[in-house]
């Protein structure tokens, strides 16, 4: 029996965009690893077949989809094996905040740009000394009559160069409680004062243009706070479930495939006569992944399924961040492995692949922070 109930609708859907990401997507994969950077038009053409933000409902230009559609898009962009065009992270971990918390005005002025990849999104939390420890933020919003003013610098935003639209956090100086003092901000990357500065040269992740933002004296209208003053935590951790839980579909997914890569290579490759497969090394290799990425599979099929149900499921994303993530490091090394030199040359997918899932076990939260929830909730 499947976990999770997809309907036809949901493989003629996933069939329409494997075979779109095949076209328009992974033949440029190498010319945007190698740019450092997604064109503009990538993220249109996924806006233009539908394929962005596909929560939003049809009010604000959306098709309204259920979180499924949410987990192809995720499941189906890791086969591209790149991370410049992150859409798991500007449909379903930052438009959300825009679609829960800002005001209609702003959800009509937005939300359509969203869904269309006219507006590309970047959420930014983390500070050069602030990461983990996000209440030590020191990003200031200081209230000016009808205006807030924003002074601070943001760090390791993705999307930074690209972004139109940033979700920022920053705080009130004037209030000591750390927990009541963040706020949640909309900013327009056009507006004075905000600017971005440098993209990060990064060990893997090499198309995605993770970068530094910075804010002097930058003016927004005060109604670009999302939601009620100093409810800037409480909306980060209600939203850090879904994208804690984007996090674990794509490193499974990424297993998946580099399982399948691998498995592929290893019927392929011959050495002393037989194919690599057929050692029984390479089997009990094979063999003890694949029960890895079972494992991790329906664990998070089983918390789609709850999350869709508006089930608080804490503790169990926590530990399927931190577990599905080291799990599919894991695989990824012995993965390599099984490739030999190959697996270590740039023209092998999974040489890639291997590289870029390290970062999995530092954002969206540390592996340790999961742990350190996990605990907490657990009441230890
Ligand atoms: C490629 C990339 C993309 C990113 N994208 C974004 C983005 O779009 N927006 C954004 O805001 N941020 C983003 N980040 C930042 C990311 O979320 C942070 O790097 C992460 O939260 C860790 O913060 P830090 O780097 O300051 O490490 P630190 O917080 O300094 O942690 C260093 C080490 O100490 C450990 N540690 C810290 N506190 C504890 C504790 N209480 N108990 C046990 N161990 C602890 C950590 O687990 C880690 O191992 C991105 C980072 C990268 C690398």
């Amino acid at each position: 029996m499947e976990i999770l109930n997809y309907t036809e609708e949901h493989r003629i859907f996933r069939d329409s965009l494997r075979r779109f990401l095949e076209k328009e997507i992974t033949p440029h994969v190498e010319e945007w690893e190698e740019a450092g950077i997604v064109p503009r038009e990538a993220w249109k053409k996924m806006g233009e077949q539908g394929y962005l933000a596909m929560g939003v409902p049809e009010e604000y230009g959306g098709p309204g989809a259920d979180f499924l559609y949410s987990v192809i898009v995720t499941e189906e962009m890791t086969r591209t094996n790149h991370s410049g065009l992150a859409a798991a992270l500007h449909s379903d971990i930052i438009v959300p905040y825009i679609q829960s918390f800002a005001t209609e005005g702003q959800k009509h002025k937005y939300l359509p740009g969203c869904v269309s990849g006219d507006i590309i999104t970047a959420v930014a939390m983390t500070e050069p000394n602030a990461g983990s420890d996000l209440a030590g933020m020191k990003t200031t919003a200081v209230e000016r009559g009808d205006e807030i003013v924003l002074n601070g610098q943001k760090t390791f935003i993705s999307n930074a160069i690209n972004a139109d639209l940033v979700v920022l956090a920053a705080r009130d100086p004037h209030t000591e409680d750390p927990h009541r003092a963040v706020d949640l901000f909309l900013v327009e990357a056009e507006t004075p004062g905000f600017e971005k500065g440098k993209q990060l040269k990064k060990v893997g992740w090499h198309s995605q243009d993770t970068g530094e933002l910075f804010f002097n004296d930058c003016r927004i209208p005060k109604e670009n706070r999302l939601g009620e003053k100093g409810s800037g935590f409480l909306k980060l951790m209600l939203k850090l479930q879904q994208e804690r839980l984007v996090c674990a579909i794509g490193a499974v997914a990424g297993a998946e495939y580099m399982l399948e890569l691998t498995i592929k290579y290893c019927k392929e490759r011959t050495a002393f006569g037989k194919p690599l497969s057929k050692f029984q090394n390479t089997q009990f290799e094979i063999v003890e992944m694949a029960t890895e990425v079972r494992l991790g599979r329906t664990f998070i099929d089983k918390l789609v399924a709850d999350h869709m149900e508006g089930r608080e499921i804490v503790v169990d994303v926590s530990m399927a961040k931190y577990w599905t993530t080291e799990m599919a490091s894991r695989v990824a090394d012995r993965c390599v492995q099984l490739f030999g030199g190959y697996g270590y040359c740039e023209e092998y997918p999974i040489a890639r692949a291997w590289r870029d899932i390290r970062v999995t076990r530092i954002f969206a939260g540390t592996n340790e922070i999961m742990k350190v929830i996990a605990a907490r909730f657990m009441g230890l």
